[in-house]
């Protein structure tokens, strides 16, 4: 069965659960509302001398305690990524793609209201040892916002020169499924360290390899009227665009955004997640109890979703439309940040 036929497979039994709550609901809210029982100008006037209801008039009955769990919701649980080569930028369409690398870190919750407040998603490349549980809050509000967590591996070392690189991924994916329900689709290397064997070992965890195509260079602190003309310079469609929220001060970084994503959008970009650039289906599950705050009805979900049973995301499938012309070529892109800058390194 292809996957299509098993994702449409398991969608009916939830479509069905999903119509038989939605009339529950509708049937609970045509119900009269017991707490403001409207006078029935149809039935006879109350007798003040029986005060007792007239079992036969039709006035509203309370409703019994509800016992059922409530509506089933859906939650985002990670997205499916394909394609067995690197990315460094998608589809030649007018949409743009921002990554953040290196958090979670102190401006990380500064970086999550900046984007609210200019209305915009971005993909956040998470240090698997910073996932710890103190970040629990941002990172379920970064999907609640719709913003996107991949791998950054565990240590941010170089892959080229160090291992074991797939222990390195997977303990960055426990790590952040284990805090989020969320199992990331794309990986991000540290220092756009990669050769062929890394995105095969990134790919059978289920994990697309995402470089970029522009590079502020925020990382060395250019200056936020640098890091935004840098942006504006080398963007064009399809753009995958590099910054980081973490490894370092980042306030020239959060100071560019709002003025770069204005430009952006003045330009007729739209901005959009990494996976969503490349057209990577999200994946979603059912919940009713554990939705917390990020839970959605069906008819909200977007219309590319996958929805699952199990709380994890499946692996990568075959069939991959969108290389990149030199992603399988080992290479390290110009004006990645160099391990010797990298402050822990
Ligand atoms: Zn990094």
């Amino acid at each position: 069965m292809s996957w299509r036929a098993r994702a449409a497979a398991a969608l009916v039994p939830l479509a069905i659960a999903s119509a038989l709550s939605l009339a529950q609901k509708a049937a609970r809210a045509q119900a009269p509302n017991p707490a403001s029982p409207a006078p029935n100008p149809a039935s006879p006037a109350p007798n003040p001398a029986s005060p007792a209801p007239n079992p036969s008039s039709p006035a509203p009955k309370p409703s019994p305690p509800v016992t059922q769990p409530g509506p089933v919701r859906y939650r985002i649980a990670g997205c499916r990524s394909r394609g067995p080569a690197a990315y460094r930028q998608g589809p030649h369409r007018r949409e743009v793609a921002i990554g953040f690398d290196d958090g979670p870190a102190p401006l990380t919750p500064a970086f999550v209201a900046m984007l609210e407040r200019n209305h915009a998603r971005a993909t956040f490349f998470m240090i698997g040892q910073q996932v710890s549980r103190g970040w629990r809050g941002t990172l379920i509000r970064e999907l609640r916002d719709g913003d996107v967590l991949g791998d950054h591996t565990f240590t941010h070392p170089d892959l080229l020169r160090t291992g074991p690189v797939r222990g390195q991924m997977s303990s960055t994916l426990r790590a952040i499924r284990s805090l989020t329900g969320y199992t990331p689709c794309v990986f991000r290397p540290p220092y756009g360290a990669y050769d062929e064997s890394i995105v095969r070992t990134a790919r059978s965890l289920g994990l697309a390899t995402v470089l970029w195509n522009v590079d502020p260079t925020d990382w060395a602190l250019p200056g936020t009227a640098a890091i935004e003309q840098r942006v504006l310079a080398q963007v064009k469609p399809g753009s995958i665009i590099l910054s980081h929220d973490g490894g370092g001060p980042r306030g020239e970084t959060l100071a560019a955004y709002p003025a770069i994503i204005a430009a952006l959008r003045g330009r007729g970009f739209h901005i959009v997640t990494i996976p969503e650039l490349l057209g990577f289906r999200p994946v979603y599950v059912p919940c009713i109890r554990l939705c917390e705050g990020i839970g959605l009805p069906r008819r909200a979900l977007p219309r590319d979703a996958l929805i699952q049973r199990a709380p994890r995301a499946h692996a990568g499938s075959a069939g991959d439309d969108r290389e990149s012309p030199s992603g399988r070529t080992p290479a390290r892109p110009s004006g990645a940040h160099p391990a010797a800058a990298w402050p822990r390194s």
